[in-house]
């Protein structure tokens, strides 16, 4: 068998060392904690699955769904960008229902890069948007987020014929992994670049509502002119504590949400129409089950950021995501330090480097680990750094 070029391209897994080595330990019957995983601790709220449990038994939701996502559920995507951020929509053709924004991010890449065409993608970054650019032929070319520019990406730095170029850019704030926010202004010296070259700008705003400390997101489309040249993915993973349910959307430029319509009308064929009422639910629906988890993960946030400080690690709290992205000890690089961590506190962090190279001398942790686990991880993490 000989499996594709494109799945020669991409990177190898670098947690296989990691996992290997949680699965020994394990095996010895040693109690691991994994700070790794990004996927809230905390249940879907209630209303939300009560709305699903109706439709579920709605004969009408038995039926192929809509392509572009119901015309509610666009709708009640509409109603929040008008709520939360004062960007109207039209919800049908600006809002298209996604099979969690993942499904949406990796797609898009379809709809816009030819083989040997480049995106700008920013690095460290969630992988999707690289692999999706090596699936689609493309040619990735990294934006370092650097901790001397509050991990923005800088545009002067962008070799011009690249630019040139490009055809689309990703960026992803409140960030993961880095745990960085942008401002409005940021926003819009992105879509001043973006319309300088021709560029398209989509942005990943999973962490939109996962904010702390008064700051609250703004939307790439609240900057005049952004919808001529930019789409932002959402998902109602984060907020609502629904990463299994598998439900998000895209908003923004028409043109760009029909060409990510023409390749997924001819790949899926839409998500359940009876999650995406649960979503309608979740979005119209009482908002007070967001503020609750914001309070159990700013207190996680501060215990994190305290151990870090009585360790020497000295980190900003972040103000947006639920991580913390660690600068390692003098001495370590992100694998060992990752290491080191397994073997002496068996405790999981994920390496920086596993983001892309500008990762590396960085681990991620993650405050999606309940209260008394992560507890328990900050003390051997002490324990183990303290001798
Ligand atoms: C979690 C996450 C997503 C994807 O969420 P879905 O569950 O697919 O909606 C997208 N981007 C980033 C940066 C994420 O961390």
């Amino acid at each position: 068998m000989k499996v594709a070029e494109r799945i020669k391209k991409i990177p190898p897994y670098l947690f296989a060392q990691i996992d290997k080595k949680i699965a020994e330990l394990r095996k010895k019957g040693i109690d691991v904690i994994s700070l790794g995983v990004g996927d809230p601790d905390l249940p879907t709220p209630p209303n939300i699955i009560d709305a699903l449990e109706k439709a579920v038994r709605d004969p009408e939701c038995h039926k192929y769904p809509d392509y572009e996502g119901s015309l509610d559920f666009r709708k009640a995507v509409a109603t929040y960008y008008k709520r939360r951020f004062n960007v109207d929509l039209d919800p049908e053709s600006e809002v298209m229902a996604l099979i969690g924004s993942k499904e949406g991010i990796a797609h898009i890449f379809f709809a816009f890069i030819d083989p040997g065409d480049y995106a700008l993608i920013p690095d460290p970054a969630y992988p999707v948007y690289k692999t999706a650019t090596l699936f689609a032929g493309g040619i990735p070319y990294t934006m370092p987020l650097l901790k001397e520019n509050n991990f923005l990406p800088d545009f002067s730095s962008i070799d011009e014929e690249i630019a040139k170029k490009a055809k689309l850019m990703f960026l992803c704030y409140p960030n993961n992994p880095t745990a960085a926010v942008a401002d409005e202004k940021f926003f819009e010296e992105a879509v001043e670049f973006a319309k300088t070259y021709d560029i398209i700008i989509c942005h990943d705003s999973a962490y939109a509502e996962v904010t702390f400390d008064g700051y609250k997101a703004p939307s790439l489309l609240s900057v005049k002119g952004a919808k001529d040249i930019g789409v932002e993915f959402g998902s109602l993973s984060k907020p609502y504590r629904m990463t299994g349910w598998r439900l998000g959307y895209a908003v923004g430029n028409k043109d760009i949400i029909s060409a990510l319509g023409i390749i997924k009308t001819n790949v899926d064929s839409g998500q359940f129409t009876a999650i995406q009422r649960a979503g309608i639910e979740a979005l119209l629906g009482p908002q007070d089950s967001i503020d609750e988890m914001l309070k159990i993960f700013k207190k996680r946030r501060d215990l994190v950021i305290e151990t870090l400080r009585e360790v020497g690690l000295e980190v900003e709290p972040p103000k947006g995501t639920f991580y913390v992205w660690v600068p390692v000890p003098e001495g370590y690089t992100s694998s060992s330090f990752a290491e080191m961590l397994i073997e002496k506190a068996a405790v999981v962090v994920t390496p920086g480097n596993a983001y892309g190279d500008r990762g590396e001398g960085y681990v991620r942790i993650s405050l999606t680990t309940p209260d008394d686990r992560l507890k328990e991880a900050m003390r051997r993490i002490k324990e183990s750094l303290s001798f």
